[in-house]
């Protein structure tokens, strides 16, 4: 029972967190007209009247490009205007000027101590409904609060009082996860102001915050044509990225994202920050790259090692749709990636995009001089081919593309040798299905090629001796259209299982997994990374849907 003056206190403080709201324009309380439930056709509403990309032609993709891309700002919608001028004195007055008192309801039972923090966002704040949101807008989640620090203090600070309170809470940075990873309905702690990137030429290595986004890394590096190896999509998190592995156009020559780390900064369960690298924490330092994501602690940064890439050369071939070509095209893709050297990287693209089917095969050379393998390859199915040569940093924003909708889910399979024709045909029928009934989705299937210096790291990214990673979105822009897209990846991932590997990308998290995720993820890593998690966070303070447990399942 909360005592007479407890209750005072915490009115004093509403009071003054209420009065500073309405000094700070950005910090403005905001009346939220959800209630705290999973309302996902009010979702669809917002997300709908909100989008800037709402009413957009959707351009066609680049052929080489692993996902898609969507004009305007990369994510949040127009924050809500605050209509009523707040200044209480206490809270039944309050709720008079909320319409909607499921905002205020929360925040009163944020406890004292994590209330009137600068750096968080409550669920009276302005800005509250753009933040509680991921870049996937499947998941409508109303936290208590969502904290924002700036500092190392801060981050220390927000983690002992959740802690001390044992409240649940999840980590993100760049907020890309494919399932809501890093959403919590307890709170969140978001890393998008750690966000430096401080590279320094003498030593060739990079100071990364653990907010910054795949654009601005490599943006900063390849203007000064450096470069790390990172995914594709410019909106997605360094970290997210990193801690998973991490798979795109420099892998094969330079292995996954994770094996450029030198040195991790991280907050541990214990409220200490621990450098961990190959001689300190070695244990921590192999468990983090690959399995890392929200489970030993909350990475603040990384020291990558950077590459000079002076040049590059993309190729991209295209094909009118057809089933045969499609069956062709796999086959020589399959047969020429097992004579390519590493500096090579290679994806071959099925897309259905604005209501048409595509096939596409993306190259990138990263060495220089001449570059000519693929003809003999390729020639005899008579591509329509485009060549552009330049620095990296333009070869890079060839493959750059953010998700082209706000709904979107994926699945995907390691696969250890060629496909054969079975799951080829799944795939076409799959797309198939869209174009036949002009069905208003983005849907693509890609696979990557592997291979090349993937599969040396010593690391906790399981599948490094794969032959390709394979993965098949669905993207979409209203609510009513998700059944069907998930039925569609669902039917189509039942097919081909029986021609795949049972390994997943843990990066492309996928709840339908369920209670087997483990092995799925980490295959036979499993009983080590539960030791590493045993000694770094034997009370499971750092967990999530699929994260480590601290026991075998
Ligand atoms: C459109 C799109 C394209 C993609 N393309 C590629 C690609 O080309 N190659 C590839 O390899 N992957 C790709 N991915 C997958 C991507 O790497 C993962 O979704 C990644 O987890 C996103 O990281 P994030 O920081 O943006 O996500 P978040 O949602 O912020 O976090 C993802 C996970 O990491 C944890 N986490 C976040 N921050 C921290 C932290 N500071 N400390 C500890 N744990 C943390 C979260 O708790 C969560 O479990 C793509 C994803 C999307 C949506």
């Amino acid at each position: 029972m909360r005592t007479k003056k407890d209750r005072l206190k915490k009115y004093l403080i509403i009071l003054i967190a209420l009065i500073t709201c309405s000094f700070k324009p950005n910090w403005r309380p905001t009346c939220s007209k959800e209630v705290r439930e999973t309302n996902t056709i009010q979702a669809e509403r917002q997300v709908r009247a909100d989008s800037p990309w709402r009413g957009e032609k959707r351009r066609s993709p680049f052929v080489g490009a692993s996902c898609l891309e969507r004009k305007g700002p990369q994510s949040g919608f127009k924050e809500q205007s605050w209509q009523h001028e707040v200044l209480l004195q206490e809270p039944n007055i309050l709720l008079q000027f909320f319409p909607d008192q499921n905002a205020y309801r929360l925040f009163r039972q944020i406890p004292s101590d994590l209330l009137g923090l600068s750096y968080a966002i409550y669920p009276i704040s302005h800005g509250y409904d753009t933040a509680r949101f991921n870049d996937n807008k499947r998941f409508n989640i109303f936290p208590y609060a969502i904290f924002a620090p700036r500092t190392e203090h801060e981050i220390i600070y927000v983690l002992s009082k959740l802690k001390k309170h044992h409240l649940p809470f999840s980590i993100r940075s760049g907020g890309h996860c494919f399932e809501p990873g890093s959403l919590s309905s307890g709170y969140v702690i978001d890393l998008r102001n750690f966000n430096t990137i401080r590279p320094d030429v003498q030593k060739k290595e990079v100071y990364i915050g653990a907010g910054c986004k795949l654009g601005s890394v490599i943006t900063a590096l390849g203007k000064r044509n450096y470069a790390i190896p990172t995914g594709t999509c410019p909106s997605v998190g360094i970290t997210g990225l990193a801690l998973g592995g991490g798979l795109g156009p420099l892998s094969r020559l330079f292995g996954p994202t994770c094996d450029s780390i030198k040195s991790i900064t991280l907050l541990t369960a214990e409220g200490k920050i621990i450098e961990v690298t190959k001689k300190h924490h070695s244990d921590l330092f192999w468990a983090l790259r690959g399995a890392g994501n929200g489970s030993y602690g909350i990475v603040l940064g990384f020291t990558f090692k950077m590459y000079y890439i002076p040049a590059a050369t993309t190729v991209t071939l295209t094909w009118n749709w057809d089933p045969a070509t499609v069956q062709a095209v796999f086959q020589a893709w399959q047969a020429w990636v097992q004579t390519l050297k590493p500096t090579v990287t290679t994806q071959l693209n099925l897309i259905y995009n604005n209501k048409t089917l595509s096939i596409t095969v993306g190259i990138l050379n990263a060495g220089k001089g001449s570059f000519s393998g693929w003809q003999t390859a390729f020639s005899s199915l008579q591509p329509q081919v485009q060549i552009i040569q330049g620095p990296y940093l333009k070869s890079a924003a060839l493959f750059a593309a953010n998700p082209p909708n706000p709904f979107y889910k994926a699945k995907s399979e390691f696969i250890f040798q060629p496909l054969s024709q079975e799951p080829i045909q799944s795939a076409i029928s799959f797309l198939e299905e869209f174009a036949l009934n002009q069905e208003d989705y983005v849907a693509v299937c890609q696979l990557y090629a592997m291979g090349g210096a993937i599969r040396k790291g010593n690391n906790a990214f399981f599948p490094k001796k794969a032959f390709g990673w394979w993965h098949q979105t669905v993207f979409w822009d209203r609510q009513s259209q998700q059944e069907l897209a998930l039925e569609k990846l669902r039917k189509f991932k039942r097919e081909i299982a029986p021609f795949v590997s049972p390994y997943s990308y843990v990066n492309y998290v996928d709840y339908d997994i369920g209670k087997k995720y483990l092995r799925v993820y980490y295959g036979n890593e499993v009983h080590r990374l539960i030791r590493i998690k045993r000694k770094y966070d034997p009370h499971n303070l750092f967990h999530w849907k699929q994260s480590i447990p601290v026991h075998c399942k």
